[in-house]
């Protein structure tokens, strides 16, 4: 049985004895807190965790990562806080633990297919530390080990996901070992009656071969003998599951597959590689078309080797593989292989590890063969990009720091256009919140809804700022040619006449002098308020008459117009108020108080001034300002905010402005519907007794 001394002593041949301390002190804590913890098929939980790291030393993995490997499953099971592992250790092994974690809590049930590769590329992207991989890769391969003491529904479940994420993973980091094994048991729980025929078959065929390959092999070693090359040559076997994947992704019979000679031949170095290759072509005639050479051109993920195909004695196609044992090593484990090589120099491996996927990166640059490894592995290297869940389980990848209007205009324009409120994780979220891999993101729309100018201050990829752009620009577009041309025919009216009842010849004469393409960009500039509707009236008319006040009374405000007519800001306007229009050149007409005091010095210009009123159903909230001077006392913030809530009115805005021992003001933005509404909620805080006086802010 695995215990912790087995395992220290497993450590000596490549770990300093202090380190190896800290490994045991890693155990003892898991030990204490995983006590009482058992696995499902009743041995102590402490078993899982020591036989993780076994198996990562095995690989000759880091103490950290050993000691990773320990705590893997305390943070998650046991409720133990990072910042004590971080205490207790260091920040470095507490930030596995908390990535091994994280892993974990990404939910890979029900998941469509199609997906898998994207989940393999998000599990790397999730974790800043190749370590983190590791762990869960040998994590998940002692949980593979251990499967029977499951129900089939979870075996299904851990087995699909194996299959199709951590196996593929263990195949991009080039860690062959691993990939077959998650394969091997993976298949078997899957598909056990598949996988059992598919074995029944092999061990027939076998029984036939063995003569065949006993032959061949004989006449290589032959061969190799007489050019005085020292070698080690091996038949391969194939493996169930890439049997059965050739068969159903190839569309090949299992005797087309079974039918392939294949070896591999390890001798001493580089050179002797190439000369064994020539001793191979002048045995059997090679294949055309089939020689590569990954010794002077490795695959992206490290991946060194000799292959070609020979056509054996009757025509029985032969593959063989020429490399050496540091070449066997990393083809073997991969990325762990790196370790396993290199573990008695200076430098920690995982920096080490790092030049070496930078390595990869050049020689992917250099020669130009783009292999999603290389993708994934710069995602890790420079994790640039999110990846997000729709409530489907689609998976969008978006760029760092995207917020949820990404998100939405990344699903469709549309949904971006008309999005409203977001979930994230299934709670609320603002629309400006920073997207985090893993999180399921739910964007609400509302009919009719419309972007808003805010948006671009946090909206950062180009689709969504783009989009964003082109519907205001389109909003304000149809706003302002709908108020142009209500003002228009407001004016027009005066003079019992409107747009309608003009001749053509008249409208076009006029268009012409006012440089305009068309009606609507005349009624646009109007809306806006770069032309007046007076003026252009007394155009087409081609009166002289002074403008007068019109019978039809002035200009009903919704204050739901959109972007053309707006409430003012310094005095902040609500239904019941005195109001007067401000024509304002490019804004549209803005709404202020007739006894606003920027409109003083504008009373006399009647062209930017004009009768407007509170259209009788409106119905609309509008933003007041107060202030309060009050006694201060404990909890009073939270006392005027009930307060003002249980009158049905939202707080958009509280803080204290000043304060002394005794007195505070207290500036309250509400949102109310009009001065009877706010009349009731100051009545209500009147009462107070610590409320001196309230003043509504105007200016
Ligand atoms: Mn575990």
């Amino acid at each position: 049985m695995l215990t912790i001394d087995s395992l220290a002593h497993s450590l000596d041949n490549y770990l300093e004895p202090e380190l190896i301390q800290q490994v045991k002190k890693a155990y003892l804590f898991a030990e204490e807190a995983h006590t009482g913890q058992t696995r499902q098929s009743g041995e102590p939980y402490i078993s899982h965790p020591l036989a993780v790291a076994s198996i990562l030393a095995d690989m000759h993995m880091d103490h950290q990562c050993l000691m990773a490997a320990l705590l893997h499953d305390v943070i998650e099971d046991t409720g133990v806080p990072k910042h004590i592992i971080s205490k207790e250790f260091d920040s470095q092994v507490a930030d596995l633990v908390d990535g091994v974690s994280k892993l974990n809590t990404m939910l890979f049930e029900s998941r469509a297919e199609a997906q898998a590769e994207n989940f393999q590329k998000m599990t790397l992207a999730m974790a800043k530390d190749i370590r983190v991989i590791l762990v869960k890769l040998a994590d998940r391969m002692h949980n593979m080990r251990t499967l029977d003491a499951l129900d089939g529904e979870q075996r299904r479940r851990i087995a699909r996901e194996t299959l199709e994420i951590y196996a593929p993973i263990a195949n991009r980091l080039g860690m062959n070992n691993v990939r077959v094994e998650l394969e091997e048991l993976g298949f078997r729980a899957l598909y056990p009656l598949r996988s059992s025929m598919i074995e029944k078959a092999v061990n027939r065929a076998r029984g036939n071969r063995k003569e065949v390959v006993g032959k061949i092999q004989e006449s290589i070693a032959q061969c190799l003998k007489r050019y005085g090359i020292e070698a080690e040559v091996f038949g391969r076997q194939k493996h169930l599951y890439s049997i059965y994947d050739k068969m159903r992704s190839k569309r090949k019979s299992f005797y087309e597959i079974m039918d392939v000679y294949a070896f591999r031949i390890i001798v001493d170095k580089v050179d002797t590689c190439y000369r064994t290759l020539g001793a191979m072509h002048n045995l059997y005639k090679p294949v055309a078309g089939r020689f590569k050479d990954y010794i002077a051109i490795p695959k992206a993920n490290g991946y060194q080797s000799l292959h070609t195909t020979l056509f054996g004695m009757h025509g029985l196609p032969i593959e063989i593989q020429i490399r050496t044992p540091e070449m066997e090593t990393i083809a073997n484990n991969g990325f762990a292989g790196h370790w396993l090589y290199k573990s008695t120099e200076e430098s920690p491996n995982h920096i080490r590890a790092r030049e070496w996927m930078k390595g990869l990166l050049e020689i992917q640059q250099s020669t130009g063969s783009s292999l999603e490894f290389i993708e994934n592995v710069k995602i890790d290297l420079f994790p640039d990009e999110v990846y997000v869940f729709t409530p489907l389980g689609d998976i969008y990848d978006l760029a760092q720091g995207s917020t949820p209007i990404d998100f939405a205009y990344a699903v469709h324009t549309d949904i971006g256009n008309t999005c409203v409120a977001c979930r994230i994780n299934r709670h609320l979220a603002p629309l400006s919140a920073t997207l985090d891999s893993g999180v399921t993101v739910e964007i609400i729309t509302a009919p009719g809804a419309q972007p808003s100018p805010a948006w671009l201050n946090f909206a950062i990829t180009g689709k969504a700022r783009s989009s964003i752009r082109h519907a205001l620009k389109h909003q304000q577009l149809n706003e302002s040619i709908a108020l142009g041309g209500r003002l228009l025919n407001r004016t027009l009216a005066t003079y019992n006449t409107s747009l309608e009842d003009l001749p053509e010849e008249t409208i076009q004469r006029v268009l012409k002098d006012r440089k305009a393409q068309n009606m609507d960009e005349l009624l646009s500039e109007i809306g806006l308020g770069n032309q007046m509707a007076y003026v252009i009236t007394r155009h087409l008319l081609t009166l002289e008459t002074d403008h007068q006040e019109d019978q039809h009374g002035p200009l009903a405000i919704m204050g739901t117009e959109g972007l053309v007519v707006t409430c003012a800001r310094c005095c902040k306007p609500i239904p019941g108020d005195p109001i007067i229009g401000h024509i304002s050149a490019g804004r549209g007409i803005v709404i202020h108080t007739d006894t606003c005091r920027n409109m003083q010095d504008l009373r006399d210009k009647p062209d930017e001034v004009m009768t407007v009123r509170w259209d009788p159903a409106v119905n609309h909230e509008f933003s007041v300002e107060l202030r309060l001077e009050l006694e201060y006392e404990k909890g009073i913030i939270a006392i005027l905010a009930s307060t003002i809530t249980n009158e049905d009115a939202n707080i958009e805005h509280i803080g204290m402005i000043e304060k002394d021992a005794r007195l505070g003001i207290v500036n309250v933005v509400i949102a109310v519907r009009d001065r009877v509404h706010l009349a009731q909620v100051i009545k209500r805080l009147r009462l107070l007794k610590s409320i001196n006086r309230i003043l509504r802010t105007r200016n």
